[in-house]
C-alpha cells in the first residue's frame, strides 16, 4: 500500500505542479496538461520516430524512395574511418525543434527522451554494438562549453550509455581549437574548418577499443571524421558513431 499511497501522492503532486505553474508545449504551443508532461507534449512526442528510409549501414546516409538499406557508392569506393553511422532521423520537424530547444535553449530534460529514443532505434543493432567498449561524445572547446553552459554531446552520451551499459569516455578526446560553429559555414568550409582540431590527451583511455561516438547533428559527417582519425591515431581499434540527426 505504500507504494499505492506514494505513487498517488507523486501524481498529486504533479497535477497541483500542473495546476499551478502551467506551461505550454514548447513545439506547439498547446497547454501541457497531463502529469509528467514537460517542455514538450505527448502529442508532438508521438511524431517523433525513427527514420524509415534505407540507409547506407556505414556513413549512415538516408536514401529517398523505398528499398533495402545498402553501402553507397561512396563507402564502397572508399570505406571510411567511421565504420557504422546510425542516425535516428532527418533534421527536420519535431526531432529538430526538439534539438534546437536541448541545444540551444538548454532544456536538458530533453537528453533522456531524446536518448531513450535513440536505445529504442538502435538497440537491436548489433553491428553498432558488438564489442563497443565506450561512448565518446564529441568534445566541445571548452570556452564554447563555458559559453552554452554544457556540452550537448556529453550529456546525450551519458543518458545513451546508461541505458546500454556501457561507459561514457570524457575528456580523453578534446578540441584544441575553437572554430567558427559548422552551422555557420558553408558546407565546402567545414572539413577544413575543423582539420585537426581534436586530440586525444588521454591514449590509454580508449587503446584498442571499439569507441561509438556520440554527436547530436550530422551534416557533412566532417566533424566526425576528425575525430574519427584523432582516436584512430591514438590507438582505437574501430569507431562507430550515434547521432541524433542528419541534416
Ligand atoms: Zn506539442
Ligand atoms: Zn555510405
Amino acid at each position: 500500500m505504500t507504494g499505492f499511497f506514494a505513487r498517488t501522492a507523486a501524481r498529486a503532486g504533479a497535477t497541483i505542479g500542473l495546476a499551478l505553474f502551467p506551461s505550454r508545449c514548447r513545439v506547439c504551443q498547446s497547454w501541457l496538461e497531463i502529469p509528467g508532461e514537460r517542455v514538450v507534449c505527448g502529442a508532438c512526442l508521438t511524431q517523433l520516430i525513427p527514420e524509415r528510409s534505407p540507409a547506407c549501414p556505414c556513413c549512415g546516409t538516408f536514401f529517398d524512395g523505398a528499398g533495402e538499406s545498402h553501402y553507397c557508392g561512396s563507402c564502397l569506393e572508399s570505406p571510411p574511418l567511421i565504420s557504422r553511422h546510425r542516425s535516428y532521423g532527418r533534421y527536420a520537424g519535431v526531432l529538430k525543434s526538439l534539438i534546437l530547444l536541448y541545444k540551444f535553449q538548454r532544456y536538458s530534460v530533453l537528453a533522456g527522451i531524446l536518448a531513450d529514443r535513440a536505445h529504442a532505434a538502435f538497440r537491436k543493432d548489433e553491428d553498432l554494438w558488438l564489442g563497443a567498449q565506450a561512448l565518446v561524445p564529441v568534445p566541445l572547446h571548452p570556452k564554447r562549453e563555458r559559453e552554452r553552459g554544457f556540452n550537448q554531446s556529453a550529456l546525450l552520451a551519458r543518458e545513451l550509455a546508461r541505458k546500454c551499459g556501457l561507459a561514457t569516455v570524457e575528456k580523453a578526446l578534446i578540441r584544441t581549437r575553437s572554430a567558427p560553429p559548422q552551422s555557420t559555414l558553408e558546407a565546402a568550409d567545414r572539413a577544413g574548418n575543423v582539420r585537426g582540431v581534436f586530440e586525444v590527451r588521454r591514449p590509454e583511455r580508449i587503446r584498442g577499443g571499439v569507441i561509438v561516438l556520440v554527436d547530436d547533428v550530422c551534416t557533412t559527417g566532417a566533424t566526425l571524421k576528425e575525430c574519427a582519425a584523432a582516436l584512430l591515431g591514438a590507438g582505437a581499434g574501430e569507431v562507430r558513431a550515434v547521432t541524433l540527426a542528419r541534416a
